[in-house]
C-alpha cells in the first residue's frame, strides 16, 4: 500500500520565512530593545521607531507589491509579531493590528479604488487602527450604538469608540457603526475613516497596566462626514467583516503571546544560571529546573497551536476553532510563564529595574482583547455542541 504522508514538522520554516524571521529578530534586538524601558515609562512609541518599522517592510506584509507592500503570506505577520513581542509586546501589537486587522480587512473587502487609495499609504507611512468596541459594547460587540446616516453621497457618523489600539498614531480607522439600530447586527456597516475627516477626533488615551507604550484611545465622531465610497464591503455586512477579521486577528494575538512568553523565559533562564544561592547557581536546583522545563513545554504547545492556525488560514482551510484555541491557550501560558519568571528572579522580579515584571503586565491583555477568554470558550463550545 502506498500512502502520501506529510513529513514537514509544524514549526519548520521555509528559507524565506527563516530569513524574514531573522531580520525582524535583529531589528527587535538592535532598534527596539534599547527603547523598551523608556517606552514603557513614557507610555509612548517614538515616531522614529514606527518609521523604522515601515522601512523594514513589516507594516504592509500582505499588501500586494503593486501597492508598495511585501505581498507575503499571513504567516509572515505571525513571525513578525512573535519576534517583536519577544522584546516588546507594545511594538508587536502596533504591527499586529496594522497587518492582521486593518490591511487584512481592506485586502479581503476593499474595492480596487480603496486598495489603490489606502494600501500605498498603509505600507509606507500611515498606521491603521480597528474600531469596534464602545463603552457599553465589548464582548457584545454588535450592541454598538455609533450611528451612520446617509445624506446624499456622504454618511454622517455620530458616537464614541473606546479602547482603540493605535488610536494616537493612526491615519486610517477601520470603524464599525450601525446604519439602522432596528436591524440589530444586520445594520452594522464598516467605514474607512481618515483621521483628517471633519467631525473626527481622538479623545482620551488610557493609562494602562501593561502594553503601556501601545496607545489605547477613545474616538469621537461628531457629525463626522465619511464619503459613501469609503464603505468597506456592503452596508449591513459589517458584522461579517468584524467577525471574520477578528478570527484572523486572534492568531496574531496568539503570536504576541508566544513571543512575549519566549522573551520572558529567556530572561528567566539566563538569570537562573547567574544567580547564586546556597553556594551554586539557582539553575542547579531541581525545583527550578522542573519549573523551567514546564514553562518551555507549555510554550512549545502554544507555538504549535498558533503556527497551525496560521498555516490553516494560509492554506485556505477552516481555522476558526483552532484560532480561538490558540489564543485561549497561548494567553493562559503567557500569564503563567511570565508569573513564574518573576518568581525565578525572586525579589528582583518585583522590581521595575529588571525585565520580568513588564512581561507579566504585558501578558495580561491576551485574555481580554480580540475576544475575552470566555468568548473564545464560547466559540469553541459552539463548534463542538452547536448553538
Ligand atoms: C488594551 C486594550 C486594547 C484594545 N484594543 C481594541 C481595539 O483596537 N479595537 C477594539 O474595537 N477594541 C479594543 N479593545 C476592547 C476589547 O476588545 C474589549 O475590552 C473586550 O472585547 C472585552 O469587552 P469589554 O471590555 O466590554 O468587557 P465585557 O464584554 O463587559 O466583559 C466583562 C466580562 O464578562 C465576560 N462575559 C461577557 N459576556 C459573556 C458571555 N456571553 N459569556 C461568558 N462571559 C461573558 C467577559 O468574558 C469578561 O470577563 C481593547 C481593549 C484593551 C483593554
Amino acid at each position: 500500500m502506498s500512502a502520501t504522508i506529510s513529513n514537514l514538522p509544524l514549526t519548520q520554516l521555509s528559507e524565506d520565512e527563516t530569513i524574514f524571521r531573522d531580520q525582524v529578530r535583529q531589528f527587535a534586538e538592535e532598534r527596539v530593545r534599547p527603547l523598551v524601558s523608556q517606552m514603557d515609562r513614557d507610555a509612548h512609541i517614538p515616531r522614529t521607531l514606527i518609521d523604522a518599522c515601515f522601512e523594514l517592510g513589516i507594516m504592509g506584509i500582505e499588501i500586494p507589491e503593486k501597492h508598495s507592500g511585501a505581498g507575503a503570506p499571513f504567516f509572515m505577520s505571525v513571525l513578525a509579531v512573535e519576534e517583536l513581542a519577544r522584546v516588546d509586546a507594545s511594538v508587536a501589537v502596533l504591527v499586529d493590528v496594522q497587518n492582521t486587522l486593518v490591511n487584512n480587512a481592506i485586502l479581503r473587502w476593499g474595492t480596487a479604488d480603496q486598495q489603490a487609495r489606502y494600501f500605498p499609504k498603509l505600507a509606507t507611512e500611515w498606521v491603521g487602527a480597528y474600531a469596534l468596541s464602545e463603552a457599553a459594547s465589548g464582548s457584545d460587540a454588535f450592541a454598538l450604538s455609533t450611528r451612520a446616516t446617509l445624506e446624499g453621497d456622504t454618511y454622517r457618523l455620530n458616537g464614541r469608540k473606546l479602547w482603540i489600539t493605535n488610536g494616537a498614531e493612526a491615519g486610517l480607522f477601520v470603524l464599525h457603526a450601525t446604519v439602522d439600530p432596528a436591524k440589530g447586527y444586520k445594520g452594522i456597516t464598516t467605514f474607512l475613516v481618515e483621521r483628517s475627516f471633519p467631525g473626527f477626533s481622538v479623545g482620551k488615551k488610557e493609562n494602562k497596566l501593561g502594553i503601556r507604550a501601545s496607545s489605547t484611545c477613545e474616538l469621537l465622531l461628531e457629525d463626522c462626514r465619511v464619503p459613501r465610497a469609503n464603505v468597506l464591503g456592503e452596508p449591513g455586512k459589517g458584522y461579517k467583516i468584524a467577525i471574520e477579521t477578528l478570527n484572523e486577528g486572534r492568531i496574531g494575538i496568539g503570536a504576541q503571546m508566544i513571543g512575549l512568553t519566549a522573551g520572558s523565559l529567556e530572561h528567566g533562564i539566563a538569570y537562573a544560571k547567574e544567580r547564586q544561592a546556597f553556594g551554586q547557581p539557582i539553575a542547579k536546583f531541581q525545583g527550578l529546573q522542573f519549573q523551567i522545563a514546564q514553562c518551555a513545554t507549555e510554550l512549545e504547545a502554544a507555538r504549535l497551536m498558533v503556527y497551525n492556525a496560521a498555516r490553516l488560514r494560509d492554506s485556505g482551510q477552516p481555522f476558526l476553532v483552532e484560532a480561538a484555541m490558540a489564543k485561549l491557550f497561548s494567553s493562559d501560558v503567557a500569564e503563567r510563564v511570565t508569573s513564574q519568571v518573576i518568581e525565578i528572579y525572586g525579589g528582583y522580579g518585583y522590581s521595575k529595574d529588571f525585565p520580568a515584571e513588564k512581561y507579566w503586565r504585558d501578558a495580561k491583555i491576551g485574555k481580554i482583547y480580540e475576544g475575552t477568554s470566555n468568548m473564545q470558550l464560547a466559540t469553541i463550545a459552539k463548534a463542538l455542541l452547536g448553538k
